[in-house]
């Protein structure tokens, strides 16, 4: 079958690859919609933990071999340890990822846990169960951010992530939402979103800071524009370097919270929010054309936000 392999630093390509074989209690998935994450461009460009060469895509959808359509939850955990018995399986020791540590989505077909599996309701397209996991990424750093009834919301960067905080926050009980990205066009869309500003550069006080980025620069930003005893809740893996003010945590009382993933019950939140939104920030390409798509975003295009590969 054909697959978009990450062969070496800063190349992937279209290959033959060896049809899966569901091993016991797996099944196979035929894939329909398989979202390109900003964490694979940074993946591809500088290898972290990805061992090339993999196919990855941890983002998608699709339908089972007797034609159920299903939205996979990459997270594979242990299962028996305390965080798994406390529902916390985004930060189980033994955490893998489907897509980063095992074949992923950029396939036609893929084998996975039958337990990573979750219905696609009746109504939601295509388009919005490729980004579910995205978006529960950002009701899990909402949940975790506890923001008061009518919050100030400040947002660095309107990526997929950035784009999905703001509308998990609109859909939340944040007063207003605010929004920073370099990018005119992305400014635009979170415009057209509802944002109530879409600036290059936060400049308020805010209860709440998201930093979608997770560079030094961002890291340092979100706690600066913080108010006092407000949160800064870290999404972003851009940079390792934490470059915050440290005396100005310690005098204002503010936090910081590193957001991971998600829990199962933010993954459910994510298939119900996202039927309802405006998703004219996502695109759907060929896997044929996954190559050129991936490195031109890894070469700093700016939109789409976010594109989905369909098989
Ligand atoms: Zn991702
Ligand atoms: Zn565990």
């Amino acid at each position: 079958m054909k697959a978009l392999v990450f062969t070496g630093p800063g190349v992937v390509e279209m290959r033959d690859v060896p049809e899966p074989e569901p091993g016991a209690g797996e099944v196979l998935v035929h894939v329909v919609a398989s979202g390109i994450c900003g964490s694979e461009l940074h993946g591809v460009k500088s290898p972290g933990f990805r061992v090339p060469p993999l196919v990855m895509g941890h983002e998608f959808a699709g339908r089972t071999d007797d034609g159920r359509p299903v939205i996979v939850n990459p997270i594979l955990s242990c299962g028996h340890c305390d965080l798994c018995a406390q529902g916390r399986r985004n930060v189980c020791r033994e955490r893998r990822i489907v897509g980063v540590h095992t074949p992923g989505g950029f396939a036609e077909r893929v084998a996975v846990p039958a337990g990573t599996l979750t219905p696609l309701p009746d109504g939601l397209d295509w388009t919005a169960a490729g980004v579910v996991e995205p978006v529960a990424n950002a009701v899990h750093a909402w949940a975790l951010a506890g923001a008061p009834e009518g919050a100030k919301v400040g947002i660095i960067g309107a990526g997929a992530i950035g784009l999905a905080c703001l509308q998990v926050a609109m859909s939340g009980r944040a007063g207003s939402v605010e929004i920073a990205d370099r990018a005119d066009g992305r400014r635009a869309i979170a415009r057209r979103l509802g944002a109530d500003a879409a600036v290059p550069e936060l400049t308020g006080e805010y209860d709440v800071v998201f930093d979608a980025v997770g560079a030094a620069g961002t890291h340092e930003q979100s706690l600066a524009r913080v108010r006092p005893s407000g949160v800064a809740v870290w999404l972003g893996l851009a940079e390792a370097t934490a470059g915050f003010d440290a005396s100005d945590l310690v005098r204002g009382e503010k936090r910081v919270l590193g957001s991971f993933a998600y829990r199962d019950a933010d993954f459910a939140a994510a298939v119900d929010l996202v039927g309802g939104w405006d998703l004219s920030w996502v695109d759907t390409f060929p896997l044929a054309e996954g190559a050129e798509v991936f490195t031109s975003l890894m070469n700093g295009r700016a939109t789409p936000v976010k594109a989905l590969l369909t098989p």
